[in-house]
This record gives C-alpha cells, sequence and structure tokens, in this order.
C-alpha cells in the first residue's frame, strides 16, 4: 500500500481547537500540519506496539482476536504503547489487559520495523507472574499452547508466525539471540 495513505490528516489543532490550514511537506517527503493560529506544528510520527512472548509450563500464551481486523484469528498479547509508558510496562500492562496473566522480568526479544504503516514492533519475552487468564473485550479466548498445538494458520499476522518461527528455533539452541526485522506487511490498527 501507498505509504502516503497511511499519513495521518490532522484536521483541529489540538492546542487550540482550530482549523489546521497549512500542510508542510520537508525535504525528505514527510508531512507536518501547522496551526497558523497559535503555530502548533504536529509530526505525524510512527506508532510503537508492543507484545509479549509468554512461556510457561512449556507453552506460549497467546489470545484471539474479539476486535476488527482480524476478529477469530490468534495473536501474542499487545497493543499500543501510551504516552508517558515505558516499552516493556506497556506490554505488562497491555498482557494483563487481554489476557489476564500478570508478567514480569520482561526482555527484548524482536524488533520489526513496519516502515510502510507507520508501525514499529517491540517483542518482549517475560515470566508469569500469575498464570490464571481471563478474557477481555479484546479477546474472545485466551489459552496456552505447546508447540505442537500452535495454530500455525490462523495467526493474525505474519509477523506473529516470523517471532514463533525463531522462538522455537532458539528454544531448540537453547541461546534466544535478539532478532530485528523490517517488514512491510499490513498490521491491525
Ligand atoms: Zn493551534
Amino acid at each position: 500500500m501507498d505509504v502516503d495513505s497511511f499519513q495521518q490528516e490532522i484536521k483541529y489543532c489540538s492546542r487550540c481547537g482550530s482549523k489546521i490550514e497549512q500542510i508542510e511537506i520537508d525535504s525528505a517527503g514527510h508531512m507536518h500540519h501547522i496551526c497558523l493560529r497559535c503555530d502548533a506544528v504536529f509530526y505525524d510520527n510512527p506508532k510503537i506496539i508492543v507484545n509479549t512472548l509468554i512461556e510457561c509450563n512449556n507453552k506460549i500464551l497467546l489470545c484471539k482476536r474479539a476486535v476488527k481486523p482480524k476478529i477469530g484469528f490468534w495473536t501474542l498479547p499487545g497493543g499500543y504503547m501510551e504516552s508517558n509508558e515505558t516499552t516493556d510496562g506497556a506490554a505488562i500492562r497491555e498482557t494483563k489487559e487481554e489476557t489476564g496473566v500478570d508478567v514480569k522480568n520482561l526482555q527484548l526479544y524482536a524488533l520489526f520495523n513496519c516502515p510502510a504503516i507507520n508501525q514499529v514492533y517491540f517483542i518482549f519475552r517475560g515470566h508469569v507472574h500469575n498464570e490464571n487468564t481471563c478474557t477481555s473485550e479484546e479477546t474472545s479466548e485466551v489459552k496456552y499452547f505447546s508447540e505442537c498445538d500452535i495454530p500455525w494458520e490462523n495467526l493474525s499476522y505474519g509477523l506473529m508466525r516470523q517471532v514463533l518461527d525463531w522462538y522455537f528455533q532458539d528454544k531448540t539452541e537453547g541461546k534466544y539471540r535478539f532478532r530485528t526485522d523490517d517488514t512491510y506487511e499490513i498490521c491491525p490498527d
């Protein structure tokens, strides 16, 4: 998909409420919105998404999406980082919200740059503090899967397949290496 179509159009100034009438494109082609009334400049920066890869009793924690897009597909717990959070703090919060599971001691495992859709993914490995699960508004099912039961054909995105694939390779070798890739796949909003 065209890069420009992912750049968000900002219609009103969040500082003074005026209509944004000026858009500036810099030399690299990035769009900035400028408020002519209060001089505020708005940048369309990438969104940060965090996910956790949590193993408990030799099984991996996955949740089934209850919201668009990809309703009914399985995914690693995760979501958008909020303002004033750390990346691992956001991953702990999202995992708790979506699965009910408390996780701790997160370590960065993989980083995906998705410039085409203006997103960056941080995937953390971590330990379970309390393994009890529950569903949420965003998840219709939460379950721990052994490697042989992973629903490979029903995973939400190729990115999830890739990270699980790396994880099981590393597990076999007994050494978890930091992984990174630049993927252009279309991911959820
Ligand atoms: Zn303004």
